[in-house]
């Protein structure tokens, strides 16, 4: 996180120098709920309503005890005056219920309709981000984020109101209160408060700590749990599933123990404000009923009781008070958690820049110098300062060993990362200037790995293609990706939905699918990431086939990761792709005639069967 509030109202710099405390993200939240102002209104009003009613119900209640007294005393004229303070308390009361539901209902509106608009910025705020963003960056960690501490996030408000705003209340009226019943007493009363102040503090800036431990504790056990549960299949493999519910188990336990300490301490802190609370009780117990059985008149029973829950009042005011601070603390870092999320901003914004479009690309590509290093890996330079250009229509392959750094310059070229040096250069112009969105709109990218989302097989091919596609435009590109068969072989064709992550489909019928998407596409840039592994030969022999009548049909400029040589042999140009760096090119006819690592690598597949891989 590029943030860091360390204690409630401590300060910390973000990378743009803004000084942020805690109080920052509160006041962000504040703004977040004013978004609903005229349900948050009726909530305060509400509350306020509540409280100025609890405010006068100890005085009422004394009131009963002197009425009771008087009735005893005088039957006739005593009578009057009991059963007035009994009508006005039960009226209290019921006012107080009524307003009390009122308020909790339309704070709740609040909060859930806040819950929901962070999720749609964090969510828009996410998916935005760059790719390197995602290497770092847990699918756990984001799913936590959306859902609990999206939701975690608007305590805050709820604190704000139920315990900061209304304790407020209570603390300041109970104690106008407390001074009108009996001003020697309210003296006496106050002197613990200090003590108490001074320890609710130490615990709210050690608190803070230890809540943030637990949270990074949990997130990490989350983790683990999602990647051994999304890789449950090599797990099996592997027979890890001990090693597995170990590290789940040491993540729970370092989160267990911070929540064991934290409960110790706010223990004690309990323990001892409970005596300084009874020794005072004891006080006011004392020395009020000396102030009522001196017989001058200074105080009636009925006002000793409306004290003593006056004194009852403020105190719980007042613990809660201590708490807010506990409270705002704990939410605070959710809200730091998502508003650096939300702050966050990718290092391309896709939308800025010049905007091309696939009429307007010839499809002219440059790379000068390019050098890489992933942000995950800033130690390893994976690409070394690649020159290559490729003319509107002509193939490119990039072969060599695995590791070299192939995928990374394909995946440069559909920007999903920015070079660390050198230029992309499109048609002449530098594709920094240009809208890193509207660049990929004119490119189709068949991966080894084809991603489906969980919806039916015509939505997937529909997927990102930004305009009406007819039915038979869809047949289409599938019978020439040779799709169309194994589709309609399904149950429901089209329509079958092919779960999560296309898992009822195979390898090479999900190439197959991501090559129609190309048919429909009909991308000025092609980039191929030849599937070498998990294709049994009739599925193989189905993607080349496809493969092969995608680049001679489309007429794009072509860059494909070749591991095969029938692939190969047709290129315009072949690069050999070594350590991050281009050890030979040419083509298949120049490259052999050199007999360097080409002609090995050929020589190679050749004595091998014709299914061999060439990245040995
Ligand atoms: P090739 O396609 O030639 O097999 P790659 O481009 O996949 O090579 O990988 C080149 C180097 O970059 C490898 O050392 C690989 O481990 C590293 N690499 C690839 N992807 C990432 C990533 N997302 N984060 C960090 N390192 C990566």
């Amino acid at each position: 996180d590029k943030t860091s509030a360390k204690g409630f109202g401590a300060r910390s710099v973000r990378r743009d120098g803004e000084q942020i405390t805690t109080w920052t993200y509160f006041k962000r939240i504040v703004l977040i709920s004013l978004d609903f102002w005229p349900t948050l209104v009726a909530a305060v009003v509400c509350l306020v309503i509540t409280q100025m009613l609890q405010i006068m119900a100890p005085n009422v209640q004394g009131s009963i005890f002197d009425g009771i007294i008087a009735f005893l005393q005088h039957p006739e004229s005593g009578r009057g005056r009991f059963e007035t303070a009994m009508a006005t308390y039960v009226v209290v009361n019921l006012l107080q219920g009524c307003f009390s539901g009122l308020k909790a209902l339309a704070q709740e509106l609040v909060q859930r309709r806040m819950a929901c608009s962070v999720r749609l910025k964090l969510f828009a705020s996410v998916i935005r981000m760059d790719i390197a963003f995602f290497d770092t960056m847990h699918t756990g960690q984001l799913t936590s984020r959306l859902t609990n501490d999206a939701s975690q996030m608007t305590q805050p408000l709820s604190t704000l109101m139920n315990d900061l705003l209304a304790n407020v209340l209570l603390l300041v009226g109970g104690m106008l209160m407390a001074f009108r019943t009996s001003w020697k007493l309210s003296i006496l009363a106050l002197t613990i408060v200090p003590p108490i102040t001074y320890s609710y503090r130490a615990y709210a800036k050690w608190a803070r700590k230890v809540t943030r431990s637990i949270y990074c504790a949990y997130g990490e056990a989350n983790s683990t749990a999602t990647d051994a549960i999304s890789n449950i299949r090599t797990v099996r493999g592997f027979s890890t599933e001990e090693f597995e519910a170990g590290k789940y188990s040491d993540s729970i336990n370092t989160a267990l123990g911070h929540g064991v300490r934290n409960a110790y301490v706010g223990a004690s802190v309990t323990a001892f404000s409970t005596y300084l609370n009874l020794g005072t009780a004891v006080l006011i117990l004392w020395y009020g009923g000396q102030l009522v059985c001196d017989g001058n008149g200074q105080m009636s029973i009925g006002s000793l009781i409306t004290f003593q829950l006056y004194w009852n009042m403020m105190n719980s005011a007042f613990i809660s008070l201590g708490n807010v601070f506990n409270d705002l603390i704990r939410s605070s870092s959710a809200a730091e958690r998502v508003f650096s999320l939300i702050d966050a901003r990718p290092d391309v914004n896709p939308d800025e820049g010049e905007i091309v479009t696939r009429e307007s690309v010839k499809g002219h590509l440059q790379l000068k110098g390019i050098q890489f290093r992933y942000r995950s890996r800033p130690d390893s330079i994976v690409l070394k300062g690649i020159d290559i250009e490729m003319e509107p229509g002509t193939t490119t392959a990039l072969v060599g060993k695995s590791g070299g750094g192939k995928s990374t310059l394909v995946h440069l070229l559909m920007r999903f990362y920015e070079p660390t040096a050198g230029d992309i250069i499109l048609d002449g112009r530098n594709t920094k200037l240009l809208s890193s969105k509207s660049v990929r709109q004119c490119c189709g990218f068949v991966a080894q790995d084809t991603q489906l989302f969980s919806c039916s097989v015509e939505e997937n091919l529909g997927y990102g293609l930004g305009r009406d596609h007819t039915k038979e435009e869809l047949i289409e590109a599938c019978k020439a990706a040779n799709a169309h068969e194994f589709i309609l072989e399904m149950e429901e064709g089209y329509e079958t939905r092919v779960g999560e992550k296309g898992i009822m489909l195979s390898g090479g019928q999900k190439q197959r699918l991501a090559i129609a998407r190309c048919f429909l596409r009909k991308p000025r840039m092609l980039f191929l990431d030849e599937a070498t592994s998990a294709l049994d030969a009739e599925n193989e022999a189905m993607v080349q086939a496809a493969l092969e009548k995608l680049i001679t049909e489309l007429h794009s400029t072509v860059v494909l990761i070749a591991h095969r040589l029938s692939t190969v042999i047709n290129a315009t140009q072949i690069c050999v792709v070594h350590k991050g760096a281009i050890m030979e090119r040419g083509t298949h006819e120049d490259l052999l005639k050199t007999g360097g690592v080409y002609s090995q690598l050929v020589s190679r597949q050749l004595s091998r069967d014709a299914s061999a891989v060439m990245d040995a």
